[in-house]
């Protein structure tokens, strides 16, 4: 039924939307759309996966409950820790050979949680995407610098396949190689980049050591900035250093990352599309909704999915959500930004990483006593030091046991820490057991401080 609306996406370079008729779609037609993809999406997650079925079947529950977008709220939650009990086709909800990509998230014990996509989540991707950089002013004939990874995570193929989708010339950067890649935004007059705001901040900076002003030099006009907390005072920054205006985009792995939500040139919350996503805000504690404005926790159900069933999936991310008109015209539900997070979880360098993950993998080590984890902002990139305290009486070749923690840490949380192996007491107790802390001194988003686990 919504399908035939992708085929009038070659839209007039002066029109303001990608596709005007879904962007400015009114709420009761948006929500009408909502429901049947709902429904649709929960009859084949209760056929297709074992998962879903046991869970459903467990909270009593079964897809002709759901009659109305409210009865989604008795369907249980699922979250990360749930899903890797599917792991690894549980959420797999075609058949294999219909899969044309993978991707992965991750969860608290493993690095790898599959997220399947056939050609039409490809195609829908595509879409959304394109949306996405026509919402912020981007048009044929600009170029899009792409800064995410290139990789299992989600991070760059997005808004690649957007911005080619869009008419666009996408140059798919990827990470580092700073100096090339600010050689190529001077060099070739790009006009847009996507990255994570402390890559932009790194580069900007790497820019300046080298004389080159990026926003009298270049021809930037559009920054999309996400993965990472970022104050609006901080894309404001970005925005002079790099001579462009700096827009929020939200996304997330298991939803096939970018696309999911992203400013208008409004600014006036992230718009997410509810022709695709359904988002809830609920209360933390008690899982129930909170009043739309209000903020809580996001709750995703990912209604176009063809390949993967994601359906009330907590972000465990702090937003609130409004359906308030915007002057864009838009009528898309918009997120606010990310306020925090209520697992706990720290976003490092644009990786989420749990404590209790990092516990695990020093707990491989016997001779250490105890840790702390320390976060800093080095030159605009996020720096994690893990400093490990020996036990009492252990002889023990410090430098190859910060080697032997250093590789343990790169392979089962991904990030690369500095470790720093100190004798016993050092960390100030006498005991050699020193608690767990995380010691935070980046900027930004309220999460500068010591939390003790
Ligand atoms: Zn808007």
């Amino acid at each position: 039924m919504v399908r035939e609306f992708y085929r009038e996406s070659k839209l007039s370079k002066t029109r303001p939307y990608w596709n005007e008729e879904i962007e400015t779609m009114p709420r009761e037609r948006l929500e009408r759309i909502q429901l049947q993809k709902l429904k649709e999406q929960v009859q084949r997650a209760y056929e297709k996966s074992p998962f879903y079925r046991e869970l459903y079947q467990k909270a009593g529950v079964r897809p002709e409950d759901i009659r109305s977008l409210e009865d989604i709220r008795k369907l249980p939650f699922v979250d990360k820790a749930s899903a890797q009990d599917a792991y690894p086709f549980g959420m797999l909800v075609c058949k294999l050979a219909k899969i044309r990509e993978l991707h992965s998230a991750t969860t608290p014990s493993r690095q790898f949680l599959p997220v399947y996509a056939t050609e039409k989540d490809l195609s829908e991707w595509a879409e959304r995407c394109a949306r996405v950089l026509w919402m912020v002013g981007l048009r044929p004939g600009d170029s899009l610098q792409n800064a995410f990874r290139f990789g299992l995570s989600t991070g760059g193929f997005g808004f690649h396949y957007g911005a080619m989708e869009a008419g666009m010339v996408s140059i798919p950067a990827s990470t580092g190689g700073t100096d090339r890649q600010i050689d190529l935004i001077v060099d070739l007059g790009v006009t847009a980049v996507a990255m994570m705001p402390s890559y932009g901040f790194y580069l900007a900076m790497r820019a300046h050591e080298r004389g080159i002003d990026l926003a009298r030099d270049g021809d930037l006009k559009v920054g999309l900035f996400g993965a990472e907390p970022t104050s609006p005072q901080m894309k404001d920054r970005l925005g002079e250093l790099m001579g462009l205006t700096a827009y929020g985009e939200y996304g997330m792995n298991e939803f096939l990352g970018p696309g999911m939500a992203c400013h208008c040139t409004h600014k006036k919350g992230m718009h997410t599309w509810a022709d695709h996503f359904l988002v809830e805000c609920v209360d933390p504690d008690s899982g129930e909704a909170v009043p739309e404005g209000i903020p809580g926790e996001l709750v995703w159900t990912w209604l176009s999915a063809e390949g993967t069933a994601m359906i009330r999936f907590r972000s465990h991310d702090i937003s609130s959500v409004t359906w308030g008109k915007c002057p864009c015209e838009r009528t898309h539900p918009r997120i606010s930004r990310i306020a925090g997070r209520t697992d706990g979880a720290l976003s490092i360098g644009g990786y989420i990483v749990y404590p209790s993950k990092l516990q695990d993998v020093i707990g491989l080590f016997p001779e250490v006593g105890g840790f702390h984890v320390i976060l800093d902002s080095v030159k605009g990139l996020d720096c994690m030091t893990i400093r490990a305290q020996l036990r009492g009486g252990a002889g023990m070749d410090a430098e190859r046991l910060a080697l032997g923690i250093r590789s343990a840490i790169r392979s089962y949380v991904v990030v690369t820490p500095r470790v720093e192996v100190v004798p016993p007491g050092t960390l100030g107790t006498e005991d050699g057991e020193p608690r767990f802390r995380i010691i935070d001194y980046r900027r930004g988003s309220g999460r500068y401080g010591v939390r003790t686990e």
